[in-house]
């Protein structure tokens, strides 16, 4: 099966309840991008990439755009399958993994649609068809994050991830004392997330002064070297997300036994094919992690779900999509829903969800 055509479409998706606030940007809609991939057997694949907004990680839309068009031409009549794929795009550009992630996923959607597997079954196999997800609260006082623990725990959520840094670390400290009060005792897992934002003296003083609460600790502070620092002193296990960007990076970080675990976006890590080896590498060091979405439509949060099933259950950290926050499905009846804190693995093969009939109106880029 080879690819016989590539359309982009440029796709707005207004956020629910917005804007949406981030450490250093309000979010009001999000300006997401979807790759077609049509294949020389009538196949159809869809892929999807979108930053949330310009600086939460090195990503943005227009990168993502231009990327795709600098790659697209050399595609055409190249082989469908997600590793030779992969190289053929890394011939083509280097880095952007997040807009390889776009036709990565589609490649996987058409695989599955011309096998008739579902894309977790191309991935290895479901180990669950119902996939944990984990709530994430914003930055905010101790009662108000405790009154959310608790709603998000009678949701059935089987994890809470609470964001902190940005202020004195006393206030963090106090939410998750609070959190822990109302969870405690209920199997309710709980991460502290700091997102880079705290100095290595406030995430030594987190968990010196909470070693009683079993939190993770995900990206407290903003470096690989900070982390190293911080890391024989912490009374916590210690995650990685934003600083893992590559393979490479996971690699050294799993080998020289930086972490204990990884928050994980599928399309900074490259799309399925990059992120199926870092669920593989981690299993080989019994290292948990989530299967995270950048944010987007129907089409990212399947593919994130799709993964998310193939996980071993005893690492799965769970499955986090924006869907909860952004208007809409592409896909009214099979887009991926969080239900009782947990998302259904669509059932249709590839991806199990197909955009409706022109939603995206014209493409920005049609390469054939
Ligand atoms: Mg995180």
């Amino acid at each position: 099966m080879k690819i016989k055509a590539i359309h982009v479409y440029a796709h707005e998706l207004p956020v629910k309840n917005g804007p949406y606030r981030m450490a250093n940007a309000l979010v009001y809609k999000l300006d997401t991008t979807l790759v077609q991939v049509i294949t020389d057997t009538g196949h159809v694949g869809w892929g999807e990439t979108c930053p949330v907004g310009p600086t939460y990680q090195p990503h943005h839309a227009l990168g993502a755009r231009a990327a795709l068009a600098e790659m697209a031409p050399g595609l055409i009549g190249a082989a469908l399958h997600p590793v030779s794929l992969r190289r053929k795009m890394d011939s083509l550009l280097n880095g952007h993994r997040y807009a390889k992630a776009a036709l990565d996923i589609a490649a996987h959607d058409a695989i599955g649609k011309a096998t008739g597997l579902r894309v977790a079954e191309l991935l290895g196999g479901i180990a669950t068809a119902n996939v944990p997800s984990y709530y994430a609260s914003g930055v905010g006082a101790p009662d108000e994050i405790a009154r959310i623990a608790a709603e998000k725990m009678a949701e059935g959520y089987p994890r809470m991830q609470v964001k902190i840094g940005g202020r004195p670390v006393e206030e963090d400290i106090a939410v998750l004392r609070k959190v822990w009060e109302v969870i405690r005792g209920s199997g309710m897992r709980l991460a502290a997330d700091g997102n880079r934002g705290l100095p290595t003296r406030d995430a030594l003083r987190l968990s010196r002064e909470c070693p009683d609460i079993p939190f993770i600790l995900e990206q407290p502070c903003n470096s690989l070297e900070e982390l190293a620092a911080i890391r024989p002193q912490l009374h916590h296990g210690l995650y990685m997300d934003e600083n893992g960007e590559d393979l490479a990076t996971v690699i050294r970080a799993v080998g020289q036994g930086l972490v204990d675990g990884f928050g994980m976006k599928v399309t900074r890590i490259g799309g399925l094919q990059q992120m199926a080896t870092f669920r593989d590498i981690c299993e080989a060091r019994s290292l948990p992690h989530t299967c995270d979405d950048a944010w987007g439509g129907d089409i990212i949060h399947a593919a994130c779900t799709h993964i998310g099933a193939t996980v071993s259950p005893r690492l799965n950290e769970g499955v986090w999509l924006a869907a909860p926050y952004v208007e809409g499905h592409y896909d009214p009846k099979n887009g991926p829903e969080i239900i009782g804190g947990h998302i259904k693995l669509p059932e249709g093969p590839g991806l199990g969800v197909v955009p409706e009939d022109g939603l995206f109106g014209n493409p920005i880029l049609s390469v054939e």
